[in-house]
């Protein structure tokens, strides 16, 4: 087959890794940088140009589109999807995910567990707000944020109305959500492809860190998970039409809580810590659905 992979560097571990997938299962694999990709619209014949070249005849995309491009990222990879091109993930879910407000209402939407969260813009009570949540202990986070930054735990309320204050004359939109302290400053990473999870990584935060994130300094290791966090992550897989994700949960008393659903999980974190070969299931899957190009939407989203 001939495999495109959208991302804006080769030498990252992940696209890395899926070169090395394609390659070895004897598939023919191009990296394409969507930012310098210029096509044309056309009802007749949609095209997209690359370095003055014409990219046809892709059978598959796997789409590593990062959180900063995407926009015009998605739009290429709908102009593949006109194309008739297999996409590992579909331009409709990845926008559909990256908009956080918009995932956690359709979650919730379907009974998936999430911990109590409020959303606000401009909030004229700041008290109320937090007390729509269950008061302090909250951890507040600013809308935009990745990789544990703008993620701030507030233990009193006090220090809760000052963040929030702090956020709002940033203008930013804002989460306010319940701590979960027996998670115990540590996530589970469920990495998902197709109906399943495939691995699982627990991520613990540095001593007296709330964050598990790994460049906040936790640490990855390999997991079991309960039926439960199975059945949780792949659900909330589904219900954003992701083949791929990586589904961020953490652990409490009530079960699982989703915190989030991402397009583009990293591959570095998961196959260390796990020893799995995740790229090479990517590219399995690939194999076993690209042939009927069943995509959902072609691309009409
Ligand atoms: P980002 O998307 O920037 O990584 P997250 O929302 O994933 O931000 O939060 C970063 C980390 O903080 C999480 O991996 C988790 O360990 C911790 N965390 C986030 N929200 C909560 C919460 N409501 N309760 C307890 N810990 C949390």
């Amino acid at each position: 087959m001939k495999i495109g992979i959208l991302s804006r560097n080769a030498n990252l571990y992940s696209t890395r890794r899926l070169i090395e997938s394609c390659e070895s299962r004897g598939h023919e694999v191009k990296v394409i940088d969507a930012l310098r990709c210029y096509m044309n619209i056309n009802s007749e014949k949609p095209q997209i140009h690359f370095k003055g070249e014409e990219l046809s005849d892709f059978d598959a995309i796997i789409p590593r589109i990062g959180a900063s491009v995407t926009f015009y990222g998605t739009a290429v990879l709908r102009q593949f999807e006109m194309m008739g091109v297999y996409p590992v993930n579909e331009s409709v879910a990845i926008t559909r995910s990256r908009d956080k407000l918009r995932s956690m209402q359709l979650l919730s939407r379907k009974g998936i567990g999430m911990p109590i969260t409020g959303f606000a813009s401009k909030p004229d009570d700041i008290k109320d707000l937090l007390q729509m949540v269950g008061g302090a202990p909250v951890v507040i986070k600013l809308l935009e944020g990745t990789q544990g930054i703008g993620v701030v735990l507030a233990e009193t309320k006090k220090a809760a109305e000052s963040v929030v204050e702090a956020f709002m004359g940033l203008k930013a939109n804002i989460m306010v959500q319940e701590f979960i302290k027996e998670a115990g400053g540590a996530d589970i990473r469920c990495f998902v492809i197709g109906e399943k999870v495939i691995a699982a990584m627990k991520r613990q935060g540095a001593k007296g860190e709330f964050r598990s994130n790994l460049h906040r300094g936790g640490s990855a290791s390999l997991v079991k998970i309960t039926p439960q966090e199975r059945r949780t992550a792949v659900a909330a897989a589904k219900i954003m039409g992701l083949n791929v994700a990586g589904v961020d949960l953490l652990r409490s008393e009530r079960g699982p809580l989703v915190m989030e659903v991402n397009s583009s999980p990293g591959l570095e974190g998961i196959e260390t810590s796990t020893g799995k070969d995740v790229a090479g299931m990517i590219v399995e899957f690939i194999e076993k659905n690209a042939p009927s190009k069943r995509t959902r939407t072609r691309g009409q989203g």
